[in-house]
């Protein structure tokens, strides 16, 4: 047995999951004609209690269009150092938008709205234009770390003061709202556009969704197919994204219940030098200078677990859809034995 704690991408479709896909209602979605894509969509609209969604194959591209809708060629977008928008989407705001980043050193992944006003770049010509805020709920590279509502209520304050756009990289934000017990609706209110991931900890096979204003969503529609992102029979995809907001949200708790497990465990080990806090589901830990990162994970593999070295010196676990309250007391036996 494999416990593949690499990342919550690894899930395989459940059996109902499967059984969903199998009886989806298709047709071609770029002519708007999958009944299946459409519920998604109207089904997120709703959620979020905005106007109008959109269905991409991936949540990179959910969040390149967003930022291509949001900006012109020279701009500058705001985010913090270790977005995922930034650091691990292949340079796309700068080949897809023509943009650049400002990159603001968060605390795990969060910035704070004092940190995005003194980013804002004045009316000069020597300038980019700064037309754009990209936050991340959770922050991945922050450890699965959640923003304080807040906080982005000050940052909204500060974006509609100085006419920037707000967009929030929500792959995993159902893993937020139910960690700090908020609803989609209040997140809603707050950004002028959101991209959350079904490819995650809602175990869907691929898909994401981008949600936002009419207006937005009507650009952005065309944007997906410039990006070669306009899909036809789709519907069956779709179908496991709509079975997974029925059924697979609530469930998120499980996971981070799993995870504050597990780091309870590594916290007590001589290899790990230090631990973020865990909101979620991910768990991030520095390795001791005495120790080997790789040789670590390594280790792991040769039990049968499989763990991602994220830099020379921090490793990662996720927990997710697929991993057992068996496969997690396991994971604690062979941590305590190492
Ligand atoms: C996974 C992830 C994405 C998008 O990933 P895809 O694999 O392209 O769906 C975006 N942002 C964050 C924070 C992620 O973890």
């Amino acid at each position: 047995m494999t416990i593949d704690l690499r990342s919550d991408t690894v899930t395989r479709p459940t059996p109902a999951m499967l059984q969903a896909m199998m009886e989806a209602q298709v047709g071609d979605d770029v002519f708007g004609e999958d009944p299946s894509i459409n519920q998604l969509e109207a089904m997120a609209t709703r959620l979020f209690g905005m106007e109008a969604a959109l269905y991409c194959p991936s949540g990179t591209m959910s969040n390149q269009i967003a930022i291509k809708c949001h900006t012109l060629p020279g701009d500058e977008v705001i985010c913090e150092k270790s977005s995922h928008v930034y650091i691990y989407e292949g340079g796309g705001i700068a080949f897809n938008s023509g943009a650049q980043v400002r990159a603001l050193d968060g605390d795990r992944g969060r910035i704070t709205a004092e940190q995005v006003s003194a980013a804002i770049n004045p009316d000069d010509v020597h300038k980019a234009r700064t037309s754009l805020v990209s936050l991340e709920n959770t922050a991945n590279r922050g450890g699965g770390s959640c923003y304080d509502p807040e906080e982005i209520g000050k940052i909204r304050q500060v974006c509609q003061d100085n006419q920037l756009k707000l967009h929030l990289d929500g792959a995993r934000l159902f893993n937020a709202l139910v960690a700090t017990k908020q609803t989609a609706a209040s997140y809603g209110q707050l950004f002028d556009s959101i991209s959350v991931c079904l490819n995650k900890g809602l175990g869907c096979p691929i898909g994401s969704i981008l949600i936002g204003p009419a207006a937005f969503i009507r650009q952005a529609r065309r944007v997906r197919k410039v990006f070669g992102g306009g899909m036809r029979q789709a519907g069956f995809m779709a179908a496991a994204g709509i079975y997974a907001l029925e059924h697979h949200v609530e469930r998120l708790a499980e996971d981070h219940a799993h995870a504050r497990q597990i780091a309870a465990v590594l916290e007590k080990k001589d290899f790990v030098a230090s631990i973020l806090p865990v909101d979620t589901n991910i768990i991030i830990f520095e390795v001791g200078s005495a120790y080997c990162t790789k040789s670590l994970v390594d280790q792991f593999k040769e039990q049968g677990i499989r763990a991602i070295a994220i830099s020379s010196n921090q490793v990662r676990f996720v927990t997710h859809l697929d991993v057992t309250p068996e496969m997690v007391e396991r994971t604690i036996r062979v941590i305590e034995a190492l």
